[in-house]
């Protein structure tokens, strides 16, 4: 590939900024930033220029964070729930509405393709279509049965934690600052979102889009810094924590988040394997499976790195996959064309080439790809296939985070099996076949908190009403379904005695209390109670 190819679309010197994202605006989204420290160069990623300078959040602003948030959420808690969920029915609308200029921004701060940024775009309006649908029933008082038939029984209330910490990162800014913070509102909390210093704006700007559908200013707070820097005050003001992102980080918020015994969603890294069983149709494969791996350019928690093939078609699928790997559409482009966009920085990508170098110098082989393009912007790579990964190797066992995966051959389905779960991880997953009861059988073996069945990763992260989270070292809890919103609720039990009833009564024999009791009890069994 050279910059003159006809599958390069585009090179980070003759790009020009989106109109829409002007000097003004930059300046009116971080000027929301309760940040008071010194600042914070933030770039577009395809050019290396400077866009703005970053406010950084200092512990007292952080204090004040919390502080303000606090206020605000004693009375947002007092709102019914209706009236809370129709801020969000017309924030859904103008999210929609202003879809293309939130992914003018997604682009300027992560440099990832067009058609990436504004599938981004959709993931904030599709969780709230969930929980707009939904809360109302989850947040509404449960009645249960209490020890005692008719004159006992206890009510199930919803309150909200409080505060929530949020801590996102870069590679899904916008859905991550704001989807994981749409269930929290809605239950009643307020929050306080920390996103990577990176990619801060499409965040501010889609907090500010939430304020003009009506929610209460000063309930959804940003602060910005290094994670170090602003994670431990963050954590140890929050009600409840957030976060996704690494596992090794995970683990440090994790830490924290226990020894304050709060509760935490941690979600974090995979090393995602796909499994391809030997009726699979190829062109539908071959489509989906670049989309997986390459998708985001690689930059997707949920995106494979490890393609088990079966040997009986080994060859003619890795044929498959690596022409259309060769030939994805890669560039430097606010539009539509490229398939694949920029990583989200020099270092990450210096870090993809290291996995690179490691695994060859090791005795892995290219199949295609395998090499930075600083010809088309300071952070590009080419998609890259490799055979031959072994578990010594760096990517073999680590996730690499970018466009790479590595091909390798199986003869039997329990061999494939073994070889997707010998992992650490367990994000997610994918079986292909023609036959989705043989892929269900081979899914349901599968040590992982999502599995797709002849998808890669979309289905699964789109299908808003079941809960997805990993398992493993992939994470704790989940984010969507109805535990999505739970979560950041305590269930507080109101129970109701009407009759004294319980107890031996005044003068009676405690051992014929105790046998009446025993016989109620095989009783209450009996009835199904
Ligand atoms: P990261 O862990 O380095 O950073 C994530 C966020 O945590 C950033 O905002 C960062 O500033 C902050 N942070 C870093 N150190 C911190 C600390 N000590 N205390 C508090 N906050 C801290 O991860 P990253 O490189 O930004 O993101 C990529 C990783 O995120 C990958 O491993 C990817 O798989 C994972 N991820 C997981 C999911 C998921 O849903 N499971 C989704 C997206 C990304």
């Amino acid at each position: 590939m050279t910059a003159t190819d006809p599958r390069v679309l585009g090179i980070g010197a003759d790009v020009r900024r989106p109109d829409s994202v002007t000097d003004e605006l930059l300046q009116r989204l971080v000027s929301r930033v309760r940040g008071s420290g010194s600042t914070w160069e933030l770039t577009e990623v395809y050019t290396g220029e400077t866009l703005v300078e970053l406010p950084q959040s200092t512990p007292a602003d952080i204090e004040a964070a919390f502080a303000e948030a606090r206020a605000a959420q004693e009375l947002w808690a007092r709102w019914p729930v209706a009236k809370r969920v129709e801020v969000f029915k017309r924030a859904h609308t103008l999210l929609v509405d202003n879809a293309l200029k939130v992914a003018d921004l997604i682009q300027v701060e992560s440099g990832k393709n067009r058609r990436m940024a504004i599938e981004e775009t959709c993931d904030p309006p599709m969780v709230m279509s969930y929980y707009i649908r939904r809360a109302e029933k989850l947040l509404k008082p449960k009645k249960h049965a209490g020890p005692v038939p008719v004159v006992s029984g206890a009510t199930e209330v919803r309150v909200p934690k409080g505060v929530v910490g949020i801590i996102a990162p870069w590679n899904f800014p916008f859905a991550t600052g704001l989807s994981d913070a749409i269930p929290a509102l809605i239950a009643g909390n307020a929050v306080v979102v920390k996103p990577d210093n990176k990619t801060a704006l499409s965040p501010l700007f889609g907090i500010s889009l939430l304020e003009e559908a009506g929610l209460p200013k000063g309930l959804f707070q940003v602060v910005c810094g290094e994670g170090p820097d602003v994670g431990p005050t963050l954590i140890d003001n929050a009600d409840y924590v957030m976060f996704t992102g690494s596992t090794a980080t995970g683990r440090v918020i994790g830490e924290r988040a226990g020894r304050n015994l709060i509760g935490a969603c941690l979600e974090l890294g995979g090393k995602n394997p796909m499994i391809v069983l030997d009726d699979v149709p190829v062109e539908e494969w071959v489509e989906s499976a670049s989309f997986g791996v390459f998708g985001n350019t690689g930059q997707i928690c949920m995106h494979i790195e490890r393609i088990y093939l079966p040997e009986s078609r080994y060859d003619e699928l890795k044929a498959a996959f690596v022409e259309r790997a060769a030939n994805l559409k890669i560039g430097a482009a606010y539009d539509f064309g490229p398939e694949i966009g920029s990583l989200v920085s020099p270092d990450h990508c210096e870090r993809v080439a290291a996995h690179v170098e490691d695994a060859v110098a090791k005795g892995a082989t290219v199949l295609t790809g395998g090499r930075a393009r600083p010809d088309i912007g300071p952070a590009f790579f080419e998609p890259t296939v490799l055979e031959g990964v072994t578990t010594d190797m760096v990517c073999g066992v680590t996730e690499t985070f970018g466009p790479v995966v590595a091909l390798h051959r199986y003869r039997t389905v329990d061999e494939a099996i073994k070889l997707a779960n010998d992992t650490e991880y367990g994000l997610n997953a994918s079986v292909w076949s023609g036959d989705i009861a043989r892929a269900e059988a081979v899914a349901a073996r599968i040590e992982s908190g999502n599995v797709n069945i002849n998808d890669a990763l979309a289905t699964a992260y789109a299908s808003k009403g079941s809960p997805s989270g990993g398992v493993k070292q992939s994470g704790v809890g989940a984010r969507h379904g109805d535990q999505g919103l739970l979560k950041y609720t305590d269930a507080k039990n109101v129970a109701v005695l009407k009759k004294q009833v319980m107890g031996a009564r005044p003068g009676q024999d405690y051992g014929a209390y105790v046998d009446q009791m025993l016989k109620s009890l095989k009783l209450m069994r009996k009835l199904g109670r």
